[in-house]
């Protein structure tokens, strides 16, 4: 990996999501040597991947190079590498690029899509979890409406134009609303020639009501926003099934789609070689204590959504969102810098500052502690709540140009399909 020696403990860090780079960008200054390792070569802003997938936003306004964030300490690496195994006996971590020793060993991995193991939508539903995923689902859909402009077959143009998603979790409520809108406001504008009464968008929900995590109130208003824009919602209904463009499901309920999104769940993403007493089976995430401490290690720590720390009013963990990843990461660079110093480490506390999901284009549902609102000032909060949390100062500009150009316009800037979504012998790829 080509990284010195030296006298400076070595902490090495997997993992530069939000809870790797909260805790890597409060230890750059410290006497470690610090060793960030990611797959890709930039921290991804998962909550605005559904704009980049809805053309609203291109992929760098949301993403931010890790070099960047370790160029600022002396004795600071950033390796892109895929970690392939940890070696707690020998302290050693296990990558596609070699091997690297540690004093101190986080992982930060965060989670992977979970399809619960349907092998059918595994293999065939598009998925949104990554950059390179939301991209795929832009070009397919654009490559989908392009084939709908051409066919003289009604029945294939419905199934080109008919867009399902499974799950309506935070996630799936806000691409819903972002296809609804590109229906409403956009699409209609870029293809004159087509009747835009054949698009549908499906909501697929398992659960009695929409936004399961949030508070009745903003479940109530996310169905009657999404309505309003033309979604149709089916709760108490399960994907079954995904092959050959249909997709079938636990009640009379089917449907022929080229474009199937599971947006309905997730599970932990660990790497191999921890203890499997440490490893919640069915969450695939590792215990931790109150230190963030991996259970049976003292040098090996989990932050963010790989972690579950059982506490009394999060008795399967904090819920596997940005913030309780954003805290544990500083807390533990706290807790790391006491340590160096030889004093206690403290113990973590959640801060709940609530939760949100925006819905089409002005429309947004805010839940925080007892207050309960949704409407024109929630989607104000969002905005500014997205826009704080993106890091670097040009993303925040861009994408909040971004914003100001599509709300004035009613118009969307990043409409090409400039990395198709299937190769020439028209094999679909990337789909991983
Ligand atoms: C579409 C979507 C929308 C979301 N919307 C919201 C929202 O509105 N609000 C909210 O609070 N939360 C939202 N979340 C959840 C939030 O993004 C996650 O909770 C958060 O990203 C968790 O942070 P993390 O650091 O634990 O993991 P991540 O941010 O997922 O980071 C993990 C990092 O580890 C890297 N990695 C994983 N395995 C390896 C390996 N073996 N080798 C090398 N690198 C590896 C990955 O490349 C990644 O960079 C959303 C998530 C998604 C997918």
């Amino acid at each position: 990996m080509n990284i010195p020696h030296t006298n400076l403990s070595r902490l090495v860090v997997i993992g530069g999501g939000f809870a790797g780079v909260a805790l890597a960008r409060k230890m750059v200054k410290e006497d470690v040597q610090l060793i960030l390792l990611d797959r890709h070569n930039y921290h991804t802003f998962q909550p605005l991947l559904y704009q980049v997938s809805t053309s609203s936003l291109e992929p760098d306004s949301i993403a931010y190079p890790l070099r960047k964030i370790v160029k600022r300490g002396k004795n600071t690496f950033f390796r892109m590498a895929e970690v392939e195994s940890i070696d707690p006996d020998t302290k050693q971590v296990h990558t596609t690029i070699g091997n690297i020793s540690y004093d101190y060993l986080v992982i930060a991995t965060g989670a992977r899509t979970n399809f619960f193991g349907n092998a059918s939508i595994k293999s065939n539903a598009m998925r949104m979890k990554n950059l390179p995923q939301a991209l795929n689902l832009r070009s397919l859909m654009l490559e989908n409406l392009e084939q709908a402009v051409i066919t003289s077959d009604p029945e294939e143009r419905k199934e080109l134009l008919r867009f399902v998603l499974a799950g309506a979790g935070p996630t799936g409520v806000e691409l819903a609303g972002g296809i609804a809108e590109l229906k409403l406001n956009v699409l209609p504008r870029d293809y004159p020639d087509m009747d835009f009464d054949d698009m549908e968008i499906h909501l697929i929900e398992g659960a009695s009501r929409v936004l399961p995590p949030m508070s009745e109130h903003a479940s109530k208003k996310a169905t009657q926003f999404l309505q309003n824009l033309g979604v149709q919602i089916h709760t108490n209904t399960q994907v079954k099934n995904y092959s050959d463009n249909l997709v079938t499901t636990n009640t009379d309920l089917s449907l022929k789609t080229a474009t199937f999104i599971w947006s309905a769940g997730v599970t932990g993403a660990p790497v191999s070689g921890i203890n499997a007493n440490a490893l919640i089976p069915r969450a695939n995430r590792y215990k931790v204590n109150e230190f963030n401490q991996v259970e049976g290690y003292e040098n090996i720590f989990a932050i963010g959504d790989i972690s579950v720390m059982e506490t009394k009013i999060y008795p399967k963990g904090h819920p596997m969102v940005a913030q309780p990843a954003i805290q544990q990461g500083s807390h533990l660079a706290k807790n790391l810098k006491r340590h160096l110093k030889g004093k206690a480490m403290t113990p973590f506390k959640y801060f709940d500052k609530g939760s949100m999901a925006t819905i089409g284009r002005n429309k947004a549902v805010v839940d925080i502690g007892k207050f309960k609102f949704g409407g024109f000032f929630a989607w104000f909060i969002w905005m500014f709540i997205h826009l704080w949390f993106l890091v670097g100062f040009r993303n925040r500009f861009v994408t909040f140009f971004n914003w100001v150009y599509n709300y004035i316009n009613y118009d969307k800037a990043a409409r090409l399909i400039v990395r198709p979504f299937k190769n020439k012998n028209n094999n679909t790829v990337d789909r991983v």
